[in-house]
Formats: C-alpha cells, structure tokens, sequence
C-alpha cells in the first residue's frame, strides 16, 4: 500500500500544478484524476455522443479505454492506446468532462485504475471525490479552494499567455457553472471530507501553497 495525498477542489483552485509540485518534492507520482474524466469525454465527443444523454454515455462510455503511463515524470494519458495528452485541457472537452462524469458509469469506469495506482505507489492524487470516495483512508486530505473571481483571473491569464482570446466574465460564468454541476450531483458530488484540511488559496502564492501541504503531510505522516 502506498502513502495517498488526497486534494480536492473546485475547478481552476490550482489542483494540478500544486499537485504536480508536492508529489516532485516528495519524490510520489502525480495523478491527475480529471485528465481520466477529459479522456472518456473526448472519446464521447468523437463519438458525436450527446452530453446531455445520460443513457447514450453509459452506453458508449465503456469503449474508451484509459490507462497512464509515466515519461519523465510527466503523466501520460492512453486512450484505446493513443498518446491523448495534447487533446485533453480544451474548454469543449473540460464541459463534457463535467457532464459525463455526473454518470455513475463513467465513474464506476475509471475507479478501479485510480484505486490501483493509489495502493501500488505513493501518490499525490488530485480530483473531485478522492478524499471522499476514491482513497477514503489516504493519509492526508486537503481540500484546495479559492474563490471563483481569483479561479476566473488565474484562467484568464492562464489563456491570454497562451494567446488564446478569451472573455473574463464568461470564464467566471462557466467556473460558476461547473461548480453547481460539481457540487450538486448525485453521485460523488464535490465537497470536503470530513477529516480533510481546508486550503483558501485565494490570497496565497503557489510556492505558499505548496509549503502547507508540506507541512500538512509533515504533520501527519513524518510525526
Ligand atoms: O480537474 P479537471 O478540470 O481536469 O476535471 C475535468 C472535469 O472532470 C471536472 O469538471 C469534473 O466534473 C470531473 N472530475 C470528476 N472527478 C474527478 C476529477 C474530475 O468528476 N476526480
């Protein structure tokens, strides 16, 4: 069994690349739950599968077979044996992630391989309902936030660098958006495990971030 990181959080608080961060430091790997979610949904979209169809993804969702790979310590997503990566953060791709994970199916699908890379490696672990559902026993249990303006800004600027046009009220709008579908559904719905440790990350820089969860897993596991 390995040592679990578990961080949880909305949309844009910063998961990943705080994730990617604590598990270099610790010398675990990083899984990046939510690129799972994105590959089953670009499969759905390349499927024409509509995402407002709940028994059209249960249906095909099973045919999209995801698996991860390690290069260079980079996570690598294979989807029916294809290098998805470069596919995978799109807004289009991270709307249907946040339909076609409402579905029991879609989850039930991807839990297994979440599960097994958590109890054959220490890992840091990033998603929606690890803490709560995935690894209920992980170690350490953070649950990463920050408010939906601060998450807006950082996407807007995340784009702009990038070149990518992009409008900041309608970034808030859809943050807004994925949280309520986040945080309502009806299985694993978003939200904090009763034995995680809330981090705001709204007035905090990464590096400060980083540094608590440190301490936080220090705390716990080191004592
Ligand atoms: O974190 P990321 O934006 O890449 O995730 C894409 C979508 O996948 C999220 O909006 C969320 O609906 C879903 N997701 C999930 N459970 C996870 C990780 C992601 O439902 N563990």
């Amino acid at each position: 069994m390995g040592c679990n990181i578990a961080i949880d959080g909305p949309a844009g608080a910063g998961k990943s690349t705080i994730a990617r961060r604590v598990a270099k430091e610790l010398s675990f790997i990083y899984v990046d739950t939510g690129a799972m979610y994105r590959a089953v949904a670009l499969y759905l979209l390349k499927k024409n599968v509509n995402g407002e169809d709940a028994a059209e993804i249960s249906e095909n969702c099973t045919g999209a077979r995801v698996s991860i790979e390690y290069r260079d310590g980079e996570q690598i997503v294979m989807l029916n044996g294809e290098n998805v990566n470069p596919s995978l953060r799109t807004e289009e791709v991270g709307n249907m992630a946040s339909r076609s994970s409402a579905n029991p199916k879609v989850r039930e699908h991807l839990l297994l391989l979440q599960r097994n890379l958590a109890s054959e490696n220490d890992v840091v672990m990033d998603g929606r309902d690890i803490g709560t559902t995935i690894l209920p026993d992980a170690e350490v249990k953070i649950y990463l936030t920050a408010s939906a303006k601060t998450r807006a800004k950082r996407r807007y600027l995340e784009l702009t660098e990038k070149g990518i046009a992009c409008d900041l009220d309608e970034i808030e709008q859809d943050i807004i958006q994925r949280d309520e579908r986040d945080m309502n559904r009806e299985i694993s719905p978003l939200r904090q495990a009763e034995d995680a440790v809330l981090v705001d990350s709204s007035e905090m820089t990464i590096d400060e971030v980083v540094e608590e969860i440190l301490r936080i897993y220090r705390e716990k596991v080191e004592a």
